[in-house]
């Protein structure tokens, strides 16, 4: 029996994740759910899966969900609460796997806390590869965690890369496939609306994640998140456009032959596959109905249009900050256009503004990445009160 903690419970990926693990309470038990700020829904969870722990990242709703576990005959369950117990929480001895689900750089601290604890890791949490980069992977490599990514086109590569040599990694091409998000076909962006925005045609998912695949900064984010996660130099990352979210990502060896994983568009494929890695387990995602597909197309990515997923690769070759700085922009930006006090084509902007004033040196440090994640949001929400 394997202890489970999800770190954003609440959310899209912790709804899928715990589909997952109802399925096999023979084999998983859900040990501690995590919020930010959502009292009711958390407890409502807790009712359904019983976990032993209850986190609400929000300190001050700390006695609200004591308060709402309590009017549901769940005064056995433990309540914690804030940033610092979120880190506990990851690296405590009874945990076997984080499920990393929290949205936005917030998910650093925990991330980095089961990292260096040794756990399973199934990341879904990009941002934190994107921030946390090169000392993320050296944390991991150093305590022996395991990780295992979630996000389906990493996962996709993941699968991709089982029997690869050494000498494989070295020459290998990595082939992320894009959906194109909502605004594939719209020649003008300025009038998008958050409902346009958050429809995304594939799949179903959080609100700052589907704004990020209109913009296409989520493919961005994935090509960083592939950097460091596979250890390829961007030059041999590439993003290819297939609308129809078959196939989830490919690898492509040196003698041409692409090897690729496909299944339907349901992030529950992916997490059974993390949660039970090297075995497979059902996930409950509908099996490949490939007439009723008929066609898959493929075309290259708008980089006018969508220019974010070019910063994406800026930011790589920068080096240092430049990624944590983007990410900062982009997450302040969205939040904003989220709230309708920004233009949808004022997320790139703000990314724009951000990596031509504030690229700094490659923090060393988890403080340090922290630091440069809080000046940069700083200096973002002051560039856009402007506009
Ligand atoms: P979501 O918005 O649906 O859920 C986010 C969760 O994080 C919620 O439980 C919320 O309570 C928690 N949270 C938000 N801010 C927090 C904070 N400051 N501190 C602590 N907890 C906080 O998001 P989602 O779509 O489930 O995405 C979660 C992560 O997974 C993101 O990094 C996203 O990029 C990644 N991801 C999601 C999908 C998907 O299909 N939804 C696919 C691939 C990757
Ligand atoms: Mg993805």
């Amino acid at each position: 029996m394997k202890n489970v903690a999800i770190f954003g419970a609440t959310g899209s990926i912790g709804a899928s994740s715990l589909d997952v693990l109802a399925r096999h309470a023979d084999r998983f038990q859900v040990f501690a759910l995590t919020a930010n700020s959502r009292v009711e829904a958390l407890a409502d969870l807790c009712a359904k899966h019983h976990p032993k722990i209850a986190l609400i990242a929000d300190s001050t709703k700390k006695d609200a969900l004591a308060a709402a576990l309590a009017s549901r005959n769940l005064s056995d369950i433990e309540v914690w609460a804030g940033e610092a117990d979120l880190a506990k929480l990851a690296a405590l001895p009874e945990v076997d796997i984080d499920i990393l689900a929290i949205v936005g750089a917030a998910g650093l601290t925990p991330t980095f806390a089961a990292a260096q604890a040794g756990k399973r890791l199934l990341l879904a949490n990009k941002e934190s590869v994107v921030c946390g980069g090169h000392l993320l992977m050296q944390t991991i490599a150093d305590s022996g965690a395991e990780l295992l990514p979630v996000d389906s086109e990493h996962n996709a590569i993941f699968q991709s890369l089982a029997g690869a040599s050494k000498a494989d990694r070295q020459s290998l091409r990595l082939i992320l496939t894009a959906s194109g998000g909502p605004f594939r076909h719209r020649l003008d962006l300025s009038q998008v609306t958050v409902e346009e925005a958050v429809a995304h045609p594939n799949w179903s998912m959080g609100q700052k994640i589907s704004v990020d695949s209109a913009t296409l900064m989520n493919k961005g984010l994935e090509v960083i998140e592939a950097r460091w996660l596979f250890d390829v130099t961007p030059d041999r990352i590439d993003v290819v456009v297939h609308p129809q979210s078959l196939i989830h990502s490919m690898v492509q060896y040196a003698d041409s032959s692409v090897i690729a994983q496909l299944g339907s568009a349901d992030m529950r494929t992916p997490i059974a596959y993390s949660l039970a890695w090297p075995e497979r387990i059902d996930g409950g995602a509908k099996r490949v109905d490939f007439p009723a597909i008929g066609q898959v197309t493929f075309e290259e990515p708008d980089f006018n249009r969508f220019p974010q997923l070019g910063y994406a690769y800026e930011a790589l070759r920068a080096g240092g900050g430049a990624s944590i700085v983007l990410n900062a922009a982009n997450e302040i930006a969205v939040n904003a256009f989220l709230n309708r006090r920004l233009k949808f084509l004022d997320i790139a902007r703000a990314c724009r503004v951000m990596l031509d004033t504030m690229v700094q040196s490659a923090p060393m440090t988890l403080e340090a990445i922290l630091e440069l994640d809080r000046a940069a949001r700083i200096k973002t929400q002051e560039v856009i009160t402007q506009w």
